[in-house]
């Protein structure tokens, strides 16, 4: 029992640069005029090193390489942190090995250099083919640095295209966002993620929304925004297997689905989430402090106890729509039947036709999946499970 507590099988690295910051953007991400690359990828493979010390990794089946921006690296330098952390880790041959990407920072050599280190699944963030939009959001690309960069893309031959895209933002139309799923449509990825804009705190949209100067659709036009793309791409062939996420047949996140599963994944680079052996940690949001110690990158460790792992499994593996909760999964990583813990919960949901139960596992409805933070907030604090010590 509790298989969450094994060595991992999926790996995160956080690279925390970019060109310029954008202004919605609350992720740890600096922009700075000379980042300092180079000793920041001896750290990471210095903390890879570590970390498999510590916890021996078996095979790996996921990698993702986020931020901020990876691909400002340069060809030379991505080379090298690929292949170290393909050193360090044992990868599987199918392993799927995403980077992500914004299309003014890649190049002809990065993708080449990128293919060759076994990178096989690209992350674009668009968030929009309209350029006056992408000027507001404080994006360094314009609509003619993506379909560029796709052409590069499908030149050297990845298997998987994914292109972020965003709704609700100042001054946007569903004309807008019609047009802008149509164009990512015709460019042939194989995967759309769709986020609805969340201003936070410390953004320069957060500071505008303050002083009243941020225009953002009603939410009744926003929910309109989301209801058309949901049917527009599913009339294409993209199946909606997660709350944000399109896939066509075969090419659903991996890595991203470790997440959902809430299961384990190494994080390394600073401001990188992990969760190892039912530990989560996060790592220093600070550049210079990581590269002069990666191996004392923690800044956080936190024992996960088994009720806050219940409801995160059910609040995480609720927005996979059509896989859900297995009740099986339940009783596998936990050792007690999900009826048991969360019953109550479950009959409340029923009633107001948010999931469905079968014999094998609860899902979300339609209904649910616009009802989807009250869904997943129903089981903070509700698992009925006595800790015997
Ligand atoms: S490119 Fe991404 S990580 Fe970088 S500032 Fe923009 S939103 Fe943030």
């Amino acid at each position: 029992m509790q298989h969450w507590r094994h060595a991992p099988h999926a790996l995160y690295v956080h690279v925390p640069f970019c060109p310029s910051k954008c202004h919605y953007c609350d992720f740890f991400s600096i922009a700075q005029a000379h980042p300092p690359i180079d000793a920041y990828v001896d750290a990471v493979l210095e903390e890879a090193v570590h970390t498999t010390t510590e916890c021996t990794p078996e095979a790996i089946n996921t990698v993702f390489v986020g931020g901020g921006t990876p691909t400002v690296l340069s060809a030379g330098q991505l080379s090298k942190l690929f292949q170290g952390l393909a050193r360090v880790f044992c990868l599987t041959r199918a392993a799927e090995w995403t980077v992500e990407a914004n299309p003014g920072t890649l190049d002809i050599d990065k993708l080449f250099s990128m293919r060759e280190a076994g990178v096989n699944r690209l992350s674009i963030g668009v968030q929009t083919f309209r350029d006056d939009l992408l000027r507001a959001l404080g994006r360094v690309h314009d609509r003619a640095d993506v379909v560029r960069a796709l052409e590069l893309v499908h030149e050297v031959g990845f298997p998987d295209v994914s292109i972020d895209l965003m709704y609700g933002l100042p001054h946007q139309t569903l004309t807008d966002v019609q047009e802008s799923v149509r164009e990512a449509l015709a460019l042939g990825v194989t995967h759309i993620s769709v986020y609805g804009l969340k201003v936070e705190q410390g953004t320069a949209f957060y500071a505008w929304q303050q002083q009243g100067a941020l225009h953002r659709p009603e939410e009744e036009e926003e929910a309109s925004m989301f209801a058309w793309i949901c049917d527009y791409v599913a009339a294409h062939g993209y199946k909606q297997y997660e709350v944000s996420n399109f896939a066509r047949a075969g090419h659903r996140s991996k890595h991203n689905t470790v997440y959902w599963r809430n299961e384990s994944y190494y994080g390394i680079g600073a401001g990188a989430h992990g969760y190892v052996r039912g530990v989560r940690h996060e790592n220093i949001k600070n550049v210079q402090s990581y590269i002069r110690a990666p191996h004392r990158a923690r800044n956080s460790c936190t024992d996960v106890r088994i009720v806050e792992a219940m409801e995160e499994m059910m609040m995480l593996r609720l927005r996979l729509l059509d896989e859900g909760v297995p009740f099986v999964a339940f009783q596998e990583q936990f050792g007690v039947s999900l009826v048991d813990v969360f019953g109550h919960v479950l009959e409340r949901l029923v009633q107001k036709g948010w999931i469905d139960i079968t014999a094998e596992q609860i899902t979300l409805t339609n209904a649910g999946l616009w009802m989807g933070n009250e869904v997943f907030g129903a089981f903070l604090g509700e698992a009925r499970y006595a800790v015997h010590t």
